[in-house]
């Protein structure tokens, strides 16, 4: 009888073991399958503008076409700042990941300091003709005035490449809501706060979905209108947010619309503390 229940124990284990290696292989495949879209991409976005400036420098060079000359040489300004960009979007990305920016971070409080966000945007985005609306359902819940430990700077390249996402994907006559709310809870210790940037665009293709956080990644349609994007954007957003402890996710549906939600934690009474005496040193 005992060897029975060691056998059961044992096939137990390798199912277990099995299941594991199964979720490994799934989790590299898909590693595997992203890698490989982002070296193509950025082949594709560094490669580009480079043929493009070839062409025009040629052009100039034999003489050719000699009336766009001024247009060829504007054009190849313009492609170099592009690569200026992605360069430079590249750079900070790296610096992100490696550790090497020094986050400048303080207590403050979500919806107020997301309000001060909207209020630099409402103006233009309202000129434009979008229905712009901060919604802060954060106000009758627990963590009201619980403060967040941020570097506002880094936040505010977060919630500015998102509003300017959903301002780009979305035509002016349609919505984008900016949303704050609480996550999670102090009971489970999980509580959060919840920023959503919320558009009322042309969304994203399911396939597209799972790469959009990937750097140099950008949709089919974005690739081939060879907008001003460089694919980075939410790939420094993913990096920032996660930097502070957070988590970015996107919900999309192709035709309607997308939802892109970062989560914070929130302090709780000990760390408040400790940041107020720091603050008072
Ligand atoms: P970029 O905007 O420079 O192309 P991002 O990293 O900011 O790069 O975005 C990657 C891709 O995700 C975009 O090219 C686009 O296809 C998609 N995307 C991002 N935000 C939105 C949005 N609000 N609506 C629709 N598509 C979006």
């Amino acid at each position: 009888e005992m060897l029975e229940e060691k056998v059961q124990e044992r096939t137990e284990a390798l199912e277990q073991s099995n299941e594991n290696m199964q979720r490994v292989n799934k989790e590299l495949v898909k590693m595997e399958k992203s890698r490989r879209h982002m070296l193509t991409n950025i082949s594709h976005e560094l490669g580009t503008p480079l043929t493009l400036i070839q062409g025009y420098v040629k052009a100039v060079l034999d003489r050719v076409d000699e009336e766009n000359h001024d247009r060829y040489l504007r054009l190849t300004y313009e492609k170099t700042l592009i690569l200026d960009r992605i360069i430079g979007d590249l750079f900070e990305l790296s610096k992100l990941e490696t550790g090497k920016i020094r986050f400048d971070c303080q207590a403050v409080s979500p919806a107020a300091y997301i309000r001060s966000l909207y209020d630099k945007y409402e103006l233009s985005f309202k000129q434009e003709g979008y229905s712009f609306e901060f919604i802060d359902r954060s106000a009758s819940v627990a963590h009201r005035g619980a403060p967040v430990w941020i570097d506002v700077l880094r936040m505010e390249q977060v919630v500015t490449n998102l509003l300017f996402n959903a301002r780009k994907f979305t035509p002016s006559s349609g919505f984008i809501h900016l949303i704050v709310e609480q996550s999670g809870s102090r009971e489970k210790g999980d509580l959060g706060v919840r920023v959503t940037v919320q558009d009322s665009g042309r969304g994203i293709d399911e396939e597209d979905l799972p790469f959009v956080f990937d750097r140099f990644y950008r949709g089919k349609e974005s690739s081939k209108n060879s907008s001003t994007g460089t694919g980075l954007g939410l790939a420094i957003c993913k990096e920032i947010i996660a930097q502070h402890g957070g988590t970015i996710e996107v919900e999309s549906k192709l035709g309607s619309g997308s939802a892109f939600t970062f989560t914070l934690p929130v302090m709780n009474d000990m760390e408040e503390e400790l940041a107020h005496d720091k603050g008072s040193e």
